[in-house]
């Protein structure tokens, strides 16, 4: 059997694609042949991005800037982007933000900053793709979370308490989403990366010792590629995933395997 992911005739959105980890699933998505619709929240080249994606795999891909904790505007790009882009088939929540404060400084701005986006916003562009499937009676929707290995457990040294909790919820949120969601034929699913080399990561990037730790904490010795991210997301986008549904894989080389 020859085992190829075919995401061709779809409009796979991505929260946050424009780099990163989002990034390379764009990348990935284009070249298993869908259309993409990349959501960023401010970087100016994200327009550039997508016309160089759209040209390198011969798909249209568009980059909207919007908001992913604006619920009226997703919904109403949901809208455009099933006229303008193709028929949505799936959609990937990846945009997220991570704060990293001693516990005891919190204050409830600090919450909705790191909850917002990361809880919210998620849930937001869940429900935006749910709504218009229900519209078009689509039957097939995929829904993949970015979350976090964070989620899973408390990175040693790294004050981060409102990001744990952001990210365990996803695990929840897929589980109750998928039994809801499920009679409408969607399946929604969670990919939770461990250390991964991006914009995120800068501090790893200027500190050598720092990110030496990280390596040495996980079994494979390195931190992950957001390529290596990328691919599990698509298959959850895949037809080959068509039987999992409220499910988490994590990513992570092995770092909370102990
Ligand atoms: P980056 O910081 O490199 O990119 C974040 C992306 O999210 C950007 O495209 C940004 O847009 C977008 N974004 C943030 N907030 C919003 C918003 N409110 N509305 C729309 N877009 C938004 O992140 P990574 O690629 O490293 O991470 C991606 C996901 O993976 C996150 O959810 C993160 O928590 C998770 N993750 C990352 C890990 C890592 O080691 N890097 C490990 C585990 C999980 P813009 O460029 O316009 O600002």
């Amino acid at each position: 059997m020859v085992w190829q992911i075919d995401l061709s005739g779809k409009c796979i959105v991505v929260t946050g694609g424009n780099r990163g980890i989002g990034l390379a699933i764009s990348h990935q998505v284009a070249q298993a042949g869908a259309h993409v619709a990349i959501l960023y929240r401010q970087s100016e080249d994200a327009p550039e991005i997508a016309k160089g994606i759209a040209e390198k795999y011969d798909v249209r891909c568009v980059a909207y800037k919007c908001d992913v904790t604006d619920q009226k505007a997703v919904q109403e790009l949901f809208r455009t982007i099933y006229h303008d882009v193709g028929p949505v088939g799936g959609v990937v929540c990846n945009a997220g933000v991570s704060h990293h404060k001693p516990a005891l400084e919190y204050t409830k701005e600090d919450f909705y900053k790191t909850f917002e986006p990361n809880v919210w916003g998620v849930f937001v562009a869940a429900q935006a793709a749910a709504l218009l499937w229900k519209e078009h009676q689509y039957q097939n929707g995929r829904i993949v979370f970015i979350s976090s290995v964070s989620g899973t457990v408390a990175n040693k040294g790294i004050a981060q308490a409102f990001y744990n909790p952001s990210k365990s919820a996803l695990t929840m949120l897929a589980k109750a989403l998928s039994m809801e969601w499920a009679p409408m034929g969607i399946l929604v699913n969670v990919v939770s990366p461990g250390y991964v080399d991006t914009d995120m990561n800068q501090s790893l990037r200027d500190d050598a010792k720092a990110r030496k730790e990280v390596e040495d904490a996980t079994f494979v010795g390195r931190l992950s590629t957001p390529d290596e991210q990328a691919s599990p997301t698509v298959f959850f986008l895949s037809d080959q995933a068509s039987y999992i549904t409220g499910s988490e894989l994590i990513v992570d080389g092995g770092y909370s395997a102990w």
